[in-house]
């Protein structure tokens, strides 16, 4: 007999695998068939079993407590009332209702806990059930990227959730980072499209609503706000949504006292276990006379009522040159001042040149090595007083864009309480299973300093959720693997392969080492270098720019990075990526079919041989 479920929640093949093992576990259940895009579940039963309401109970309660939801796409009448054999198939009590903790172990201890806050939409879900004295098995401060993976994470292992949040639901990717920022530059590549033209196509101006541009794409953000986050979040039911900033108490017999106020309420509650994941915030460098130019930074740049005639970026980092280039094209005269030698700090010296070229091609001044010591007011709107090697000089601007970096957001956390160590720089200090100090609080994403991508916020968001939870079933609550416990070792984050994309028309994307940084490593190198003008993609779209480089082992052609500056290179990051992580050679690339007229083919061309390879082959040999 079979029956079938349709399931809410599931987002990946990790969720289904989650519901599988769920259903799998109800007596009377030989197999389950979920397949998460169809967001349905069969399910087999076992001969003789049939379809009760208390097997019904049974199944939706595990579901439930995995963290998803389940209806069944049966007419009810086909379902018998309960048979005697219901305890026999031990029908569990719905979710939240049982009063046995999900990850019993230690002594909770008492605290003066008053009521979850009264936010009408966010407070404490009713199916959040109390576990003696302790409020949550977990609770994560911080709904960005680390937090909400932690969540789903925590909810997929039947945990007690909750997740605070003090600021936008959501944090910077989708209110304030990549979703606006992205989105500006699709606008900003639209205008750029039609000046330039096509062979055949004569270009125009075209008429630009900067308000509307923001308005459509402010909609965006909000519409993606609700569908990834309000309503991925409420599709768990074991997740708490809590409104309010969070500040640890103390942290006592294996619990972490939390206070979450939100204006003149406040609630306390008792958790297991803290996750950090507060993210960052601009940073504004001090510089004398910033204080008083209204200096803009990402944030309110993206949400500017109307463009100024002319703008100074300070930094040459992703979000300088992306925001750079974006208001360069919608018409705003862009002066960008980099410190560095050049600029994206951290890429290939030659790829960040290429980008510079393209920069000034459109119009954009670029100075590199270029310090700004002092900033006032002036006539225009703002003069930054700038060195560049010995020689002072002053800019002129009516805005000045500050991009020179992001602050870990730790301020009134109460870490310092609960005996979390932070760096000198202020960033929330773990190990590599993204444990802090405090043996009971982990931390994700950009407050722990690593890479400032939400793909990495959200693996590590996955990570500490796994290693919190973990840990509670270890006698001593460590990350030390003791005997005789059930539970997994404590899993390090691995950032040993990173990707990374700016989005600039050209794209940069890299990963792995650079050419420079592998010799400084000591490895022996090959390097190979593609020009786009061999790449039958880059032909055919009249966009020459840019190139690809190989970095290689000489020894055996293992390769160790890949850097592209090229329309599309983020999406050759992809390939890229697989490559250095699992140990390919440059044989494996050039050896392996590339979809021709693509521009991830550049990877094989490049490959096989690079510029001096490719002039000796056919278009597609
Ligand atoms: C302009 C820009 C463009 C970007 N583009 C990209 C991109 O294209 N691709 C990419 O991968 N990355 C991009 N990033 C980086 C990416 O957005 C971040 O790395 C990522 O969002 C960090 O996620 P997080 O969860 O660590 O922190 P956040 O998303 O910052 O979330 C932290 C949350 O914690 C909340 N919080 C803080 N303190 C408290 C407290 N005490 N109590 C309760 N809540 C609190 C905050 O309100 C916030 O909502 C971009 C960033 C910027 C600024």
């Amino acid at each position: 007999m079979t029956l079938e479920y349709a399931l809410g929640g599931m987002t990946c093949l990790d969720c289904s695998k989650h519901i599988t093992m769920a259903l799998e576990r109800v007596p009377g259940v030989v197999a389950a068939h979920v397949d998460y895009r169809a967001g349905r579940g069969r399910i087999e039963l076992q001969p003789g079993v049939g379809p009760t309401a208390t097997l019904e109970h049974a199944l939706i309660a595990a579901v439930e407590r995995a963290g998803y939801r389940a209806e069944p796409v049966v007419a009810r009448d086909s379902v018998t009332a309960d048979a005697p054999a219901a305890a026999a198939l031990g029908a569990a009590p719905p979710a939240g209702l049982s009063d046995t903790p999900s990850f019993a172990s230690e002594t909770p201890a008492s605290t003066d806990r008053r009521p979850t806050d009264g936010h009408p939409t966010e407070s404490a879900a009713p199916s959040v059930a109390r576990t003696g004295d302790v409020d949550f098995d977990l609770l994560i401060v911080g709904t960005g990227g680390a937090g909400v993976a932690a969540a789903i994470q925590a909810a997929g292992m039947g945990a007690k959730v909750a997740i605070v949040e003090g600021g936008t639901l959501g944090g910077t990717c989708v209110n304030v980072g990549c979703i606006p920022s992205k989105t500006l530059v699709e606008a900003a590549a639209h205008i750029h499209a039609a000046r330039q033209g096509f062979p055949g196509i004569a270009p125009c101006e075209p008429a630009v609503d900067w308000r509307e541009v923001v308005r459509q794409k402010d909609a965006l953000v909000d519409d993606l706000r609700e569908a990834k986050y309000a309503d991925v979040l409420a599709s768990y039911p074991g997740v708490a949504r809590l409104r309010g900033r969070a500040r640890l108490l103390g942290s006592a017999d294996g619990v972490v006292r939390v206070r979450v106020s939100d204006g003149d309420q406040s609630a306390e509650h008792v958790a297991r276990r803290v996750i950090v994941a507060t993210g960052s915030t601009p940073a504004v460098p001090p510089l004398p006379g910033i204080d008083m130019v209204d200096a803009l930074d990402s944030t309110t740049a993206m949400a500017m009522e109307a463009l100024p005639a002319s703008m100074i970026v300070l930094g040459g980092g992703p979000v300088g040159v992306e925001l750079g280039q974006i208001f360069g094209r919608f018409g705003v005269k862009v002066v960008i001042v980099q410190r560095g030698a050049h600029l994206l700090p951290g890429e290939d010296a030659q790829i960040a040149e290429v980008l510079r070229e393209a920069l000034e091609a459109e119009g954009i001044e670029v100075h590199t090595g270029m310090a700004a010591v002092r900033v006032e007011r002036g006539p225009e709107g703002v003069i930054v007083h700038v060195r560049q090697g010995s020689v002072d000089g002053e800019i002129r601007a009516e805005r000045l864009l500050v991009a020179t970096g992001r602050r870990p957001t730790t301020a009134d956390l109460g870490l310092e309480d609960v005996g979390v160590a932070l760096s000198p720089t202020g960033y929330v200090q773990t190990d590599a299973t993204l444990r802090t100090a405090n043996p009971n609080v982990y931390a994700a994403g950009d407050v722990t300093g690593g890479p400032a991508y939400v793909y990495v916020a959200a693996a590590g968001g996955r990570v500490a959720a796994e290693n919190a939870l973990n840990s509670l079933r270890r006698p001593d609550g460590s990350n030390a693997t003791s005997t005789g416990t059930p539970s997994a070792e404590p899993r390090a984050l691995d950032l040993s392969v990173v990707p990374n994309v700016t989005f600039t028309a050209p794209q940069v994307g890299s990963v792995g080492l650079t050419e420079a940084a592998a010799r400084a490593a000591g490895h022996r190198v090959d390097v190979s270098v593609l020009e786009m003008q061999h790449v039958p993609r880059a032909l055919v779209a009249y966009d020459r720019r840019g190139l690809v480089k190989l970095v290689s082992e000489a020894s055996t052609g293992r390769i160790l990075g890949v850097h592209a500056v090229a329309p599309n290179a983020g999406e050759m990051m992809g390939e890229a990526t697989l490559a250095v992580r699992f140990g390919l050679t440059v044989r494996d690339l050039s050896g392996t079919l590339h979809p021709y007229l693509t521009w991830v083919e550049s990877l094989k061309l490049a490959a096989q041989g690079g510029s001096a390879g490719v002039q000796k082959l056919s278009c597609c040999a």
